[in-house]
């Protein structure tokens, strides 16, 4: 053994090494070794500031502006986390320009859930653990309130998995993103204020402000997309109907499909994780899929991994491993499509 690996790893903790995470996320590292599942309560603070600012709508009243831009960040940001997050950079579903590639992470990344490196990687370990001892984020393993939410709040799950992510780690962009993921959130937040505090000057009749803006477009929005997505996780592993004898518990549920804009096939999502589409009939709403289409349709996204019939129609349990994501982003075994 080398002396430099004799030499015992230094890890950092504190206050201010927690506080300077929120802005650096490699400030300290390596963490100390955590093997428990403990909610580290001062790096949850922004997540709870999060939930507090919602109150913000009682004190700063209502506008149709306001409700309007609520709803139309939820429904884009969803589409970025629906479509990029998760089809693109956990999945490879479908290619696109690099340009379009780093549009869509800005634009997930005002999602407030990390960076997509951080997101895909333990997506990706999910996939390959569902439903097991070893999944981060199982319902059926740790309980609904665990996969729903505080499988992120523990420390253990704080840092990328780098190691299940090589193919993204190639693009600095990307990476960037990752180390400074509080700073495009930042300026989200400060953009919307802006709009709303210019709207204030240039359109009195819309009776709108910045705080009210950000008490709807930033705080509500973004705290009813969390929850939104964080089902995919929790309820769609418990509640509603198993088509495929997966080796896992995911369900099918036309509401979580609604609200997630068709992430709630999760089901069929397990039994073919590769395919672009998640309904896999045309009365399994999936608008996530019908935007890829058009957007396939403009030459913006395009080779658009369609789902294999003779695996749409198979519901036995002996099936063979479907096509798997490796953590060089190529699948396993060969892709059959
Ligand atoms: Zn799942
Ligand atoms: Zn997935």
């Amino acid at each position: 053994m080398s002396p430099a690996e004799e030499r015992p790893i230094r890890h950092r903790s504190g206050i201010w090494t927690t506080i300077l995470h929120w802005f650096d996320n490699e400030t300290g590292l390596p963490l100390p070794p955590s093997d428990e599942d403990r909610v580290d309560w001062l790096r949850t603070l922004p997540f709870i500031l999060m939930h507090l600012g919602c109150l913000g709508i009682f004190f700063f009243g209502f506008s149709w502006a306001a409700v309007t831009l609520a709803i139309g960040l939820y429904l884009i940001r969803m589409f970025a986390i629906t479509a990029f997050y998760h089809r693109y950079f956990s999945h490879r579903a479908f290619k696109t320009s690099r340009a379009f590639q780093f549009l869509f992470a800005l634009i997930g990344s005002c999602s407030i859930q990390r960076s997509p490196i951080w997101w895909a990687a333990h997506h990706r370990h999910h996939h390959a653990h569902s439903d097991a001892p070893t999944d981060t984020h199982s319902p059926v393993q740790k309980g609904f309130l665990w996969s729903h939410m505080v499988w992120f709040l523990c420390r253990q799950n704080f840092t990328t998995r780098k190691d299940l992510i090589r193919d993204w780690m190639k693009f600095p962009e990307l990476v960037f993103l990752d180390r400074y993921d509080t700073l495009v959130p930042a300026l989200f937040g400060v953009a919307i204020y802006g709009l709303g505090e210019a709207l204030q000057v240039l359109s009195p009749g819309w009776n709108t402000n910045g705080a009210q803006f950000v008490s709807w477009g930033f705080f509500l929005s973004t705290v009813a997309l969390y929850h939104a997505t964080f089902t995919v996780n929790s309820l769609a592993h418990v509640w509603g109907t198993r088509r495929y004898a997966t080796r896992d518990d995911s369900r099918n549920n036309p509401l979580l499909a609604l609200i997630t804009l068709g992430e709630g096939w999760h089901n069929n999502h397990h039994h073919y994780p590769g395919a672009v589409r998640q309904g896999f009939f045309w009365w399994e709403l999936d608008p996530t899929y019908y935007v890829l289409r058009l957007m396939a349709t403009l030459g913006l996204v395009w080779d658009l991994r369609p789902l294999p019939e003779r695996w749409r129609d198979r519901d036995r349990i002996d099936l063979p491993t479907p096509p798997q994501i490796s953590e060089e982003g190529r699948f396993h075994p060969e892709d059959e499509s």
